[in-house]
């Protein structure tokens, strides 16, 4: 069985987290395993390094005309070399930290003609014609070799024995897998980053609270609405024709919109004909997985530029703005496509939770049926941190933030949490928060409503 699995360099010098548990599980199973990448030859070392573990070779795509390439490009350059290696499987992280949109695989897998799996927890079972995964919210999905997988961080990646051979890696320019070179790099990427700055959304005041105020505050913030001010902000000057792909992105097509069409969300291929036959201005998508995955798609079958997880949307009447979040959550970032329709998925939030959440952090590791116990309660659900899925105290489908859910609650209560950027980009939107930490310099408290100092031990609730 030939397997290939799409690895990238982090800025930290070190494999994509996600790519990690993807070549593990390739290792796992064993066969003919090469590793494909696309970077500067200085990644040339790093990846004769991860052959050590067990991959004959890597093939390092390295060109001038590759650098700038947003996810379509990228997407289109490795599909040339996949198509060259003619593997039967193809694994890939779910997304890199870097760009943190999950479009890659998705788009890879509709140039290199393959079968899809995204969001993969476990392999089932896997021959050389057919492959079944766990996913992690649309159950046990099959597919037909040759097929592309996407896999979350389910696993660590082995070391290497001391008595590990290195392979050896390739270089493939442009030239050699045949590229045509107003399709890759910058130049052939449709999504434009026009301006970047820094990220202060979701900041708020402070008043310090002590924790027999709790109760009262969780009830009249519960009857006050939540408030998401930055997704409804509403452009003077509109478009004529959006496309919102089923309802959950809605709320965003009609700020930049007055009158957008709901077209219910199915296949790729249905999709790709609707917006070819009907050449609206944008097309909106919602963020679960599923949206994720098709839009990713039908950008590749019509070669759109997508943004993805946009946290606001803006028009001059002409031209659709998309603003999201880059670098881990730090900065915002102005894209504009240049292809149209303009595609975008956003950040909706998960509307099939209870009107108060109460975040778990890894300061309250040790309390966490104390604390489930309060939640119920007062009818609230649970979420964690990262931290605490990463830790295994919490399941991943718990987790919000970057890399986990979006949340918007009426009462967002954050137990033993810092207050890290990629935590609040998830629960921003929250009406009131509340956060709960013994340390009165932690951040989370920037991004809080109400604030109570105390150890989570010694709150009565
Ligand atoms: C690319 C990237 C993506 C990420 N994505 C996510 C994501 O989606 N979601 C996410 O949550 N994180 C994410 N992270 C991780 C994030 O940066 C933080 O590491 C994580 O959120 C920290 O979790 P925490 O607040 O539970 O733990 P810590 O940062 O360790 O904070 C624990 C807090 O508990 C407090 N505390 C200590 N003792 C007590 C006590 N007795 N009672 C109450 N409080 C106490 C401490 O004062 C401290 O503030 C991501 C990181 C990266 C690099």
């Amino acid at each position: 069985m030939k397997i290939v699995v799409c690895i990238r360099q982090g800025l930290d010098g070190e494999i994509n987290p996600f790519d990690a548990c993807a070549y593990e599980e390739a290792l796992k199973i064993g066969g003919e395993i090469t590793i494909l990448s696309m970077g500067p030859l200085t990644a040339k070392d790093f990846l004769l390094k991860l052959t050590r573990l067990g991959a004959k070779k890597a093939i390092l795509l390295s060109d001038r005309a590759f650098a700038g390439a947003d996810t379509l490009a990228t997407a289109y350059t490795l599909s040339l070399a996949i198509k060259k290696l003619n593997p039967d499987y193809v694994f890939c992280g779910r997304q890199t930290l870097i760009g943190d949109t999950a479009q890659t695989g998705p788009m890879l897998s509709v140039y290199a003609n393959m079968g899809l799996i995204t969001n993969v927890m476990g392999i089932a079972s896997i021959n050389e014609t057919q492959i079944t995964c766990r996913t992690r919210d649309m159950g046990e999905i099959s597919a037909k070799a040759p097929a592309l997988l996407t896999v979350e961080r389910i696993n660590n990646l082995r070391l290497p024995s001391i008595r590990s051979k290195m392979g050896e890696v390739e270089v493939w320019t442009a030239n050699d897998i045949g590229a045509d070179i107003s399709r890759c790099g910058l130049i052939g990427s449709p999504t434009r980053v026009l301006e970047t700055k820094e990220n202060s959304s979701g900041r708020r005041r402070c008043k310090y609270i002590t924790a027999d105020k709790l109760s009262t505050v969780i009830s009249e913030a519960v009857n006050k609405s939540a408030s998401n001010t930055e997704q409804n902000a509403v452009s003077d000057k509109k478009l004529t024709k959006v496309f919102s792909i089923g309802e959950a992105p809605l709320e965003y097509a009609k700020t930049v919109c007055d009158n957008p069409t709901v077209i219910p969300l199915s296949t790729p291929e249905k999709i790709a004909e609707i917006i070819k036959a009907e050449n609206p201005q944008a097309v909106i998508w919602g963020s679960d997985s599923y949206s994720k995955q098709v839009s990713a798609r039908v950008s590749a079958m019509l070669d759109l530029g997508l943004c993805a997880d946009c946290t606001s949307l803006q028009t001059d009447g002409e031209i659709l703005y998309m603003v999201r979040p880059a670098l881990a959550g730090s900065v915002v970032a102005k894209i504009k496509s240049i292809t149209t329709p303009a595609m975008a998925t956003v950040r909706t939030t998960q509307k099939d939770t209870s009107d108060i959440l109460v975040g778990i952090g890894y300061g309250a590791r040790e309390s966490i049926e104390k604390i489930k116990a309060f939640a119920q309660k007062i009818g609230a659900d649970i979420t964690a941190t990262r931290k605490m899925v990463d830790n295994d105290f919490l399941p991943y489908y718990l987790q919000v933030g970057l890399t986990g859910k979006t949340v918007a609650p009426a009462v967002y209560i954050a137990v033993g949490i810092s207050g890290a950027v990629h935590h609040i980009v998830g629960m921003q939107q929250s009406g009131t928060v509340i956060a709960i930490n013994p340390d009165k310099d932690a951040p989370i408290f920037d991004y809080a409503d109400y604030g109570i100092v105390a150890n989570i031990e010694d709150i009565e609730f």
